[in-house]
């Protein structure tokens, strides 16, 4: 109640005077029909993206996170499968993609072909009216065998300190290593991919 609200006139003059380009508090707004119409416009790769999580600690979380990737791996095709408990950097993606900078992120959550599709009770869902399969129809199929590399894990251990993520410097004595995450993996580059 700082300000009375009959001040409209002054917003107007701004949303003519602005740019297309300007970055106002709108612009959130505008994302909105760009992701609706994202299948006119192929420029996203075209693939199934989960996160989730292979830790048990919370019971019902780890089986919608089995459930939903047994359903995905049905449709043989390739599945990009981020796993949290691999690696803190994949929470900070998934954060950043909803937008959620702070509170829990409930997992599994799904993206095909660049779109958020949802979590268990979604992927369930399309999954039981036939949906799910008209959604992932096209993707390219996934790759037979696992991979060399890393044997499917999608992870490898980090040259720079053996996995320890420790390094010792002459002078400073053990430092972070800077080249993996906290538990001194470094994601595989021959099977993973950029974010999405
Ligand atoms: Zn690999
Ligand atoms: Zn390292």
């Amino acid at each position: 109640m700082w300000r009375p609200r009959g001040t409209k006139s002054t917003v107007r003059i701004y949303d003519k005077s602005s740019s297309p380009t300007s970055l106002f508090h709108c612009s959130s707004f505008k994302d909105v029909p760009e992701l609706c119409n994202e299948e006119d416009k192929p420029t996203q790769p075209t693939r199934v993206v989960v996160y989730f999580t292979s830790l048990r600690v919370v019971r019902p979380t780890f089986e919608d996170c089995r459930a939903v990737r047994s359903i995905l791996r049905g449709f043989r095709v390739s599945i990009d499968e981020r796993d949290l408990s691999m690696d803190s950097g994949f929470l900070t993606e998934l954060q950043q993609i909803l937008g959620q900078s702070q509170g829990k992120v409930t997992l599994p959550r799904v993206f095909i072909g660049g779109r958020y599709v949802g979590g268990a009770e979604e992927i369930k869902q399309l999954h039981e009216i036939g949906e799910l399969k008209k959604l992932v129809e096209g993707l390219p199929p996934a790759e037979p065998g696992v991979c060399d590399a890393c044997g499917g894990y999608r992870f490898i251990l980090c040259d720079e300190c053996h996995g320890s993520h420790k390094l010792f410097v002459e002078k400073s004595g053990f430092k972070s290593c800077t080249a993996c995450n906290e538990n001194g993996l470094i994601r595989c580059p021959s099977c993973s991919s950029a974010p999405l």
